[in-house]
């Protein structure tokens, strides 16, 4: 498991000048209002980051997540659901369910799109103020990571500046590799904060 690493902190600018940070690290140690959680549809916890937070965060929020799934049935690709964060240092947990990659011809890329947009628009509305997220789907899901990078990326910086409430936005990255991809992805479309 990695540890906080201060050497491959990046920092952004985004369109309304709220902050973009790239880090490598275990997203179940972040302090923010909200971490996101690539989950599965069933909502019954599972391997990876998914995993990660249910064991960190204790079972109350398996118990929420299986009240969710008998109210509205499995969660689809794409769409978003909150609760407790349990023993986690966050307020909230947005969980989210990426898109499988089987090639790219089945909308897995506006899929994934909709998994951000709509995590930092819940976010938003819950009146949050910094939100955490994992490179969603590109472990078990196995989404090309240049291209989930670059996604991902993009509709944070095209969420963000309409939103009113989300002032930070952090991707917490488990790999040097990833984070490398997400970094490339942020000099695309962000702002560096230090030629601000
Ligand atoms: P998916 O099923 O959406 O592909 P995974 O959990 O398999 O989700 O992987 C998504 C990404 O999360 C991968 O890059 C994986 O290395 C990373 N990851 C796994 N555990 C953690 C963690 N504790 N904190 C941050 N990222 C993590």
């Amino acid at each position: 498991m990695p540890q906080p690493d201060n050497s491959h902190r990046r920092e952004f600018v985004l369109g309304n000048g709220s902050k973009l940070l790239l880090l490598i690290g275990d997203i179940t140690r972040e302090s923010c209002d909200a971490i996101v959680n690539a989950a599965n549809s069933s909502l019954m916890g599972g391997g990876g980051v998914d995993g990660a937070i249910h064991d960190a965060g204790g079972p109350a929020i398996l118990d929420e997540c299986k009240a969710i799934v008998h109210r509205i049935g499995p969660l689809p690709a794409g769409q978003v659901v909150v609760t407790a964060a349990g023993e986690m240092l966050s307020k909230r947990v947005i969980h989210t369910v990426g898109p499988v990659w089987y090639g790219g011809d089945r909308e897995e890329a506006a899929t994934l799109a909709n998994c951000y947009r709509n995590a930092l628009r819940l976010a938003d509305s819950e009146e949050l103020r910094s939100i955490a997220f994992p490179s969603i789907s590109t472990g078990a899901f196995r989404y090309p990571v240049d291209q989930a990078a670059a996604i991902a990326v993009r509709a944070v910086s095209e969420e963000v500046p309409k939103l009113s409430n989300l002032k930070e936005v952090r991707f917490v990255l488990f790999d040097v590799r990833t984070h490398k991809h997400y970094v490339n992805a942020a000099h695309n479309v962000c702002t560096k904060a230090d030629q601000t």
